[in-house]
């Protein structure tokens, strides 16, 4: 899982490929008042943390046709790599609750077999 994380990981981009169109700066053109004439183009959109003031900020980067599948990709890696952090967090936390009720089950113990019990009792609860 750990290489899943870490070739996922490397292709990766945090952000959303949207479709758009628009009117161009030529006045002429018949994209103007026009809907179905308006030039087509798309973008990927990520927030980023502006340094200064610590707000998120949109970012623009237009992407080219032949560029479209790799930036889809990429940012569909980055929603896998999001399932695997999350499956990876269940994992954790299951090891280490399991972890103390094994502690919490030998510090029982030793403290019912009389050797030891040395303030051995507070502990576990569970
Ligand atoms: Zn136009």
């Amino acid at each position: 899982m750990l290489t899943q994380l870490r070739l996922l990981g490397a292709g990766m981009i945090r952000g959303s490929v949207i479709r758009s169109s628009r009117e161009c700066a030529n006045m002429g053109c018949a994209c103007h008042g026009n809907r179905e004439r308006r030039h087509p183009f798309i973008y990927l959109s990520r927030s980023k943390k502006d340094d200064q003031a610590g707000r998120q900020r949109n970012r623009i980067v237009y992407v080219r046709e032949c560029e479209l599948s790799e930036f889809e990709k990429a940012v569909r890696m980055y929603d896998e790599l999001w399932r695997i952090v999350d499956e990876l967090s269940e994992l954790n936390i299951q090891a280490i609750k399991a972890r103390h009720r094994e502690q919490g089950a030998r510090t029982r113990r030793r403290a019912r077999g009389g050797d030891e019990g040395r303030g051995a009792a507070g502990l576990g609860g569970g």
